[in-house]
């Protein structure tokens, strides 16, 4: 059966002291409280990594995931972290695909097939971020960008491969931008992203992936997108650097 997951994404925020608290913040409601999603990521800026996988370590169901990784294993990359480095931490996601990374640092489909397999290689489970921008949504083309994101980034897996990967749907448009996709446009792109994996891979690894929304989630409207069939969590930007709203995220699972 495909997980419940509600992941954050800290984008480049908080310094250091401040994210280790929130993370602290985090770790110590969810021992306190019954969370209900099965699993609760922080995907934090490298250098909260180390300190917060530490945090983690023992608490049921939290863990903590890299908002990019470069697709080679080791060397002259100045500025860069590999998946190895990443996982030597204690971090067991990435964040892939983001559309952030698609749109200010020109990655491309080829190329985050290749960050794919660095992951994979190194147990780094891929969240890996698919969505249409406005003008793709508003001339009708999302489904076929959509498509060609899941087909050109991850279809070269095996299907052992692809079962590691959770897929988020984030429609470019609702980031940061407090519009959000209806319940009803989610879920309508959610189970045509469902109905492609299975043609690709079968019904029952279709049925295993867990999808989740982004895109200006937050704790008002979690529970009608969450309530949808085929949307199996979030990935949460912005309410994400709250404790109380991201725990209030996380807890519409119970
Ligand atoms: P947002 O960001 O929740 O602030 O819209 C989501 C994301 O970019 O992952």
């Amino acid at each position: 059966m495909r997980k419940n997951i509600v992941a954050g994404n800290w984008k480049m925020n908080l310094e250091y002291e401040q994210g280790v608290s929130l993370f602290s913040e985090i770790v110590n409601m969810a021992k306190d409280e019954v969370i209900g999603a099965q699993e609760v990521v922080v995907c934090s800026p490298a250098i909260h990594l180390s300190s917060i996988a530490k945090l983690s370590s023992g608490v049921a169901n939290v863990h903590v995931g890299a908002q990019n990784i470069h697709q080679a294993e080791s060397g002259a990359y100045t500025g860069e972290i590999s998946a190895s480095q990443v996982k030597s931490v204690g971090a067991e996601y990435v964040i892939l695909g983001h559309s952030e990374r698609r749109a200010f640092f020109k990655e491309t489909d080829a190329l985050l097939a290749d960050k794919t397999n660095a992951a994979l290689k190194h147990q780094l489970n891929p969240i890996f971020c698919i969505g249409e921008t406005k003008e793709e949504r508003e001339s009708g083309s999302f489904f076929d960008v959509i498509k060609t994101q899941l087909e050109a980034g991850l279809f070269h897996l095996s299907a052992t491969e692809f079962a590691q990967v959770v897929l988020a749907y984030e429609p470019v448009w609702a980031i940061g931008t407090g519009l959000t996709a209806s319940p009803e446009q989610a879920q309508e792109v959610h189970a045509f992203i469902r109905a492609t994996v299975a043609e690709k891979y079968g019904e029952a690894v279709a049925d295993d992936t867990s999808i989740l929304y982004g895109g200006s989630c937050n704790p008002s409207n979690a529970e009608s997108l969450f309530s949808q069939k085929d949307i199996d969590g979030g990935l949460i930007g912005g309410a994400s650097l709250k404790s109380r709203d991201f725990l209030d995220i996380v807890k519409v699972f119970n």
